[in-house]
């Protein structure tokens, strides 16, 4: 199980869910089905189906989890045959063919790096690869090693090639890190999957990057989702309710790096190796989980005014921003007041975030 896909989970599980089980929605005919918390992604997901009948309902919750697997298995980073491994083996030496998903996403991902001017970029690897280090040794990376990895780094050395539909890097030593967008890529799928099964609603949540569609599994018109409190574990932020959109967090208040009693982000500014620690909590409502979570990713980065100016020039999408340091500050968009839930008593849907073990 990757560190990377397991500690991203950030926001509090759509917790609503859980609650309710298996019951009947909306008069006799709606029907809803709930995943309970299983382990994928290395990390845990949790997933409720609306659907015409139980049955149909059971059936979306396990095709929603069969493309979250196949997902998985091509850009999982801990598995050696995976394609996204035999990338970050073999590309420099020739290009390496992959499947629609991989490259689809590594598309994506260039699409993000260049909008964000560089934020986020999945060419990452080397720089993240030394901060982990660091992590686990508590010594800051040397200078040298820093420098050595920042020349492998940048997506315009990515060399993706649709007709062969094949990947190549254009630097030795190059690597793919997808634990920036993966999760949010393959909520989008998996939802698209629950669709084509016959759900007429539902509510994906992986490791807290959350999409929710359709009507929500009682008799509300929105579904709701807490944000995670990131300096007080048993308390959410705030709670969201949400109707065909997706939330992603990315921060650095449950994974970090601790050296010298400073804390370091596992969220890497490409272009200088260091870690993004300007803000310890970045939320994201987007359309779709990819953008929410490549966004969220980014504005860590970019920091409170970039990030800001970022999100506020793209069509619904929204920020929570909260900064580092002793503050109870929230920084966030205009337009996030449509999306938060007033009138709900906050700890109704609380429970603790939970992140899978190794
Ligand atoms: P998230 O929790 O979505 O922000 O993803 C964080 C993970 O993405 C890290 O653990 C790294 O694996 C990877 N990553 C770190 N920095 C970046 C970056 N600037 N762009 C893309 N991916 C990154
Ligand atoms: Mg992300």
């Amino acid at each position: 199980m990757t560190k990377r896909y397991m500690y991203s989970a950030l926001i509090i599980a759509a917790a609503a869910v859980a609650a309710f089980g298996i019951r009947a929605l909306r008069g006799p005919r709606m029907k809803t089905a709930n995943s309970g918390y299983r382990v994928v992604m290395g990390t845990f997901a949790n997933i409720t189906a609306v659907a015409a009948d139980s049955k149909t309902a059971r059936a979306c919750v396990e095709a929603a989890f069969s493309r979250l697997e196949r997902v998985d298995e091509v850009m999982s980073d801990y598995k050696a045959d995976s394609q996204l491994s035999q990338i970050n083996r073999d590309a420099f030496k020739e290009p390496i063919p992959v499947d629609d998903d991989l490259f689809k996403v590594l598309e994506i991902a260039v699409e993000y790096s260049r909008q964000t001017g560089g934020a986020f970029d999945v060419t990452v690897g080397p720089e993240v690869e030394l901060w982990r280090k660091a992590e686990e040794t508590h010594a800051l990376p040397p200078e040298a090693e820093l420098a050595q990895a920042r020349s492998k780094v940048g997506f315009e050395k990515l060399i993706l090639e649709a007709r062969s539909q094949t990947v190549r890097f254009e630097v030795d030593g190059m690597r793919l890190d997808l634990g920036g967008i993966a999760k949010g890529y393959a909520i989008d799928l998996a939802v698209e999957a629950m669709q084509r099964a016959g759900a007429i609603g539902g509510l994906i949540d992986v490791g807290g990057d959350v999409r929710c569609f359709g009507p929500p599994a009682d008799d509300r018109e929105s579904w709701l989702v807490g944000l995670q409190n990131p300096t007080a574990d048993d308390r959410l932020l705030l709670v969201l309710k949400l109707r065909d959109m997706a939330v992603a967090t990315s921060g650095s208040y449950r994974r970090f790096a601790e050296i010298d009693g400073k804390k370091y982000s596992h969220v890497i500014n490409p272009a200088a190796g260091s870690t993004a620690d300007e803000l310890i909590s970045v939320s994201i409502v987007a359309r779709t989980a990819t953008a929410a979570d490549a966004l969220a990713t980014a504005v860590s980065v970019l920091g409170r005014g970039k990030g800001l100016e970022l999100i506020d020039s793209l069509a619904e999408t929204e920020a929570f921003l909260v900064p580092a340091g002793e503050t109870d500050e929230l920084i966030h968009t205009e337009g996030v007041r449509q999306y938060v839930d007033t009138s709900q008593p906050v700890p109704v849907y609380s429970t603790a975030s939970k992140v899978a073990g190794r």
